[in-house]
């Protein structure tokens, strides 16, 4: 286990305990949250190291690394990839950029590979080895470990992270390199869990998007407002993704009943999501959010 000094955004030694959560979805174990004094970020320490992490990945529900379906929630969570998919596509075209575009954290590729047929040049970035083996077919393996293997030079209008950024060690030398990688007045589509909303309130210690210890980091809007303004980055919008709410919900269900998802879960979890995203429309706090960032 590696043990912060320093937060690791604003690398004050200034934080407190915040709670203790334990690792629903895989090993059982509990992890303890701290929270930054100066940058509100919330961080699980001590975390596994680099090293380390790759066992907390390796369970058969790990749904963004498969393709096929299998079982309830990978047949929803397929079903609402296809979706989102569209609407990411659109909600990135309508920003009128030049059509490059490199996604970290690409998993089998589906996203790139829509905008692929659409035209675009895409590069994607995926760690997981049989998920970028899959991606890789998919796109002329243009596919790649991480960014380093990218030449220094090569720069994209759009950079995607779609719940990826609070899986990464070593988050400011990522956050520089990623931006090197930008071009001026390109755009960083940030998608991430947000701590803050009424589904996390109401499920606690159970609610989905804690996922420690895969998620290093907890980002609520004040944070990101704090990374934007460090990193020079300007925040355009903050959009909801109304689905995660509904899946945030239906697998903290299975965890605060202990069991596997089932049609109550499914009931519940549908009155979770709606009361969510109605709360969240007058106070932006929906379960996951959308950051459109662009490069100042
Ligand atoms: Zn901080």
């Amino acid at each position: 286990m590696e043990r912060l000094t320093k937060c690791p955004l604003c690398k004050s030694g200034h934080f407190l305990n915040y709670s203790s959560i334990k690792d629903w979805a895989v090993t059982q174990e509990d992890f303890i949250l701290c929270k930054c004094q100066d940058c509100q970020l919330i961080f699980t320490n001590p975390r596994p190291d680099e090293k380390q992490i790759g066992t907390y990945y390796e369970f058969p529900e790990y749904y963004s690394h498969q393709d096929e379906s299998k079982g309830l929630v990978q047949k929803i969570y397929n079903q609402v990839r296809k979706i989102n998919i569209s609407k990411k596509y659109h909600l990135i075209h309508k920003l009128n950029t030049g059509k490059s575009i490199l996604d970290i954290g690409c998993g089998t590729g589906e996203l790139l590979n829509f905008f692929k047929a659409k035209g675009w040049q895409v590069v994607g970035i995926e760690p997981n080895k049989k998920a970028r083996r899959l991606a890789k077919e998919k796109l002329d393996d243009n596919v790649f470990k991480n960014l380093k293997k990218i030449p220094e030079k090569e720069q994209y209008d759009v950079i995607t992270l779609f719940h990826v950024l609070e899986h990464i060690h070593g988050l400011r030398k990522a956050l520089k390199n990623i931006i090197n990688h930008l071009k001026s007045n390109g755009y960083i589509i940030l998608a991430l869990p947000n701590h803050q909303s009424s589904d996390a309130k109401k499920y606690a210690e159970f609610w989905a998007g804690w996922d420690v210890p895969r998620h290093l980091y907890h980002f609520g809007p004040e944070t990101v407002d704090y990374l934007a303004k460090q990193y020079e980055l300007e925040i355009l919008e903050q959009k909801s993704m109304v689905f995660d709410s509904y899946y945030a919900s239906l697998l903290s269900e299975k965890y605060q009943n202990k069991s596997a998802a089932n049609f109550n879960h499914l009931v519940q979890a549908f009155i979770s999501g709606v009361k969510s995203n109605k709360q969240a429309k007058t106070t932006g706090n929906y379960s996951s959010i959308l950051y459109i960032l662009r490069k100042k």
